[in-house]
């Protein structure tokens, strides 16, 4: 699980315009040249029509005035990775710094596979963007930087707009993991079809974390991410088993191997095995993880809404998974700045103890014991494909693995990793801009960027925490039910953090205020945008307990005292919604709280005027340069 920047705005699943202009989509019937794979005879008889538009169909979406604006440098805004000659880079080993080059080389070749899954699309419309922009078009090169920004054709901004930049082509419903012309009443349907004739083991692979579904006459087939992306997974072990050769660290090389292993064959305990290794890795120089995060895939969560198929999924003993993203976290641990994240590992099984309900499951970290879990502080040097798509917001850390991931399920523990060049992205004045507009004086002094972090520690921590089974029965409603669970624990916690001496009574009125502020939204999202909505059914509940007011200009007042309390309450309703695995339980509590009223508004015009940002942008030149050397 991860959390984002910009105002704890996370990855969105955002399709306001589906289903429109189906007709002006540039078609051609063909063999979709990026699902053909060489040497897969058993596949050879599978009927692979799919829609690719010809270079010529595409059509640029956005005005040259809306281009000019979006690609302003205020308005798409630039984080930069670690530059060439940066002193993290410099005082590494010779042999951590030749494995880097083929991490950032596995990792650019992993940009490509996330562009796949993203959309089928994408890279046919790169190529044209890049052709275009060969030519002088000046057009298409905004266009090409606001989709390398967002890492692919459609993405959501700040403001909760869905960008789309080829003409006609609104976000396919099924992102790159389903046929483009798959509705989800007909992949209901389908899947009942395939149950009713026996083809279980069909159906559990189309319904797992890492497979690409395409059609099969009047059926579906599923096509493990390990073959369709043969290719791309082989060229990246080859590199992971390149950076094993010279890396200094023993452990940390065992894991390239593992994980080089886990790309090349079609194995989920392959995977479960890397996973394990990676989530122990503590002391190593360097940094690489292969991130799975299931947020996009709006297919799988809707089968908890259709009573008969859940049925029978359950009586056949299938579990529904959504689809993983791909993304690559290249790195160096910055030894510092872990150490202090490390300080509030010995309070994990207190913290475990004090989860709501906590007779009624089983954690993984326990309130006795070892934790399992390591936790690093990371400059980064690249984040490639999904955690590193700029939509709205941008990945700010990450607690892997995921529950639904088999490592879990075979002792391993989980890691989380902090990615400092995103957290250290905004500049003091841009942080007193926002003050004056939305806080009230009194409070600024409360307000600490550092503050922002201690919290997302709390976050990450939590993700560790409370029931871990039947989370997927909420369907839709899981990612906003888990995520604002992580936030309710990192604020639950803090008087017992406090006490304990893990932080000071100022930093505990500095974490509250801040994490107050930054719940405050740009525009009020749908309910389709997952991870926002759980910011305003927090604030919503905070103003409806006294814990926040906000004044008739918009301006907000934290009763810091009443926050902690607040907190407590909604972490345990969470909870209780989790145990309850109950779909309709989650909706109804989600929309008890999210509500967008006055206050939201107020606060979001204050903040709408003071900020032109709509998206963001991450620069690389570290990582490139790497990557282009032999
Ligand atoms: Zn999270």
């Amino acid at each position: 699980m991860e959390i984002q920047n910009n105002f704890k705005i996370n990855k969105i699943n955002a399709n306001p315009i589906q289903n429109t202009n189906k007709t002006n989509k540039p078609s051609e019937t063909e063999n979709n040249p990026e699902k053909v794979m060489a040497g897969l005879d058993s596949l050879a008889s599978i009927n692979r029509i799919a829609v690719t538009p010809k270079k010529e169909d595409f059509a640029l979406n956005l005005s040259t005035e809306e281009l000019k604006k979006r690609t302003d440098k205020d308005v798409l805004v630039t984080t930069e990775m670690l530059k060439p000659g940066a002193p993290e880079y410099e005082k590494l080993d010779a042999g951590d710094k030749e494995a880097l080059k083929h991490l950032v080389k596995a990792g650019k070749i992993l940009e490509n596979i996330h562009l796949k899954l993203d959309n089928e699309n994408n890279i046919p419309f790169k190529n044209f963007l890049e052709d275009k922009v060969s030519k002088g078009d000046k057009d298409a090169e905004m266009t090409l930087k606001l989709f390398n920004a967002q890492k692919g054709m459609n993405a959501i901004d700040t403001e909760s707009n869905m960008v789309v930049l080829a003409k006609g082509m609104p976000e396919p419903e099924g992102k790159g993991f389903y046929p483009q012309d798959l509705g989800k009443e007909e992949f209901h349907n389908i899947l009942i079809n395939m149950l009713n004739n026996g083809e279980k083991e069909e159906v559990a692979q189309i319904l797992n974390q890492r497979s690409v579904v395409v059609r099969n006459g009047d059926k579906l087939e599923a096509l493990d991410y390990t073959e369709i992306y043969k290719e791309d997974f082989q060229a990246m072990a080859d590199e992971l088993e390149k950076a094993a050769k010279t890396s200094t660290n023993q452990d940390f090389n065992e894991y390239m191997k593992l994980q080089a292993q886990a790309l090349r064959v079609s194995d989920p305990m392959a995977d479960a095995l890397a996973d394990k290794k990676w989530a122990t890795l503590q002391d190593t120089p360097l940094e690489f993880t292969i991130t799975r995060e299931s947020y996009d895939d709006t297919f799988s969560t809707s089968i908890s809404e259709n009573p008969k198929l859940s049925k029978m999924l359950e009586d056949a003993g299938i579990r529904v998974y959504a689809k993983d993203s791909l993304g690559c976290r290249v790195g160096i641990v910055n030894k510092e700045s872990t150490d202090d994240l490390l300080k509030i590992k010995k309070f994990l099984p207190k913290m475990a103890a004090m989860m709501p309900y906590n007779d009624q499951y089983e954690q993984n970290i326990k309130p006795e014991g070892d934790s399992k879990q390591t936790m690093v502080d990371v400059d980064l040097l690249m984040l490639a494909g999904d955690c590193g798509a700029y939509r709205g917001g941008v990945t700010l850390a990450e607690n892997l693995p995921n529950d639904d991931k088999m490592s879990l399920a075979i002792g391993g523990g989980r890691r989380n990793v902090y990615h400092r060049q995103i957290r250290l992205g905004t500049t003091p004045e841009k942080v007193q801009q926002k003050l004056d507009a939305v806080l009230d004086p009194e409070q600024h002094k409360y307000y600490n960027q550092e503050a922002d972090h201690w919290f997302t520690i709390g976050h990450e921590n939590t993700h560790s925490l409370g029931p871990t089974q039947g989370r997927e029965k909420l369907g839709k409603y899981e990612a906003i039910i888990e995520e604002h669970k992580a936030d309710m624990g990192s604020i639950s916690f803090l008087d017992m953090l406090t006490k304990e001496g893990m932080y000071t009574p100022e930093q505990r009125e500095q974490i509250i205020v801040s994490y107050a502020v930054d719940n405050f939204l740009k525009a009020k999202p749908e309910l389709t945008q997952a991870h926002r909505v759980r910011s305003v059914m927090q604030t919503q509940f905070m103003i409806k307990e006294g814990a926040i007011e906000v004044n008739d200009k918009g301006k907000i007042h934290v009763n810091i005292d009443k926050v902690v309390p607040a907190a407590q309450k909604m972490l345990s309703e969470a909870v209780r919604v989790q145990l309850s695995r109950d779909v309709n339980e989650a909706e109804k509590y989600v929309n008890e709280y999210f509500v967008w009223d006055e206050n939201c508004e107020k606060v979001a015009e204050n903040l709408k005027a003071i900020s032109k940002k709509l998206n963001g942008s991450i620069e690389t030149p570290l990582a490139d340069k790497l990557a282009n050397e032999e």
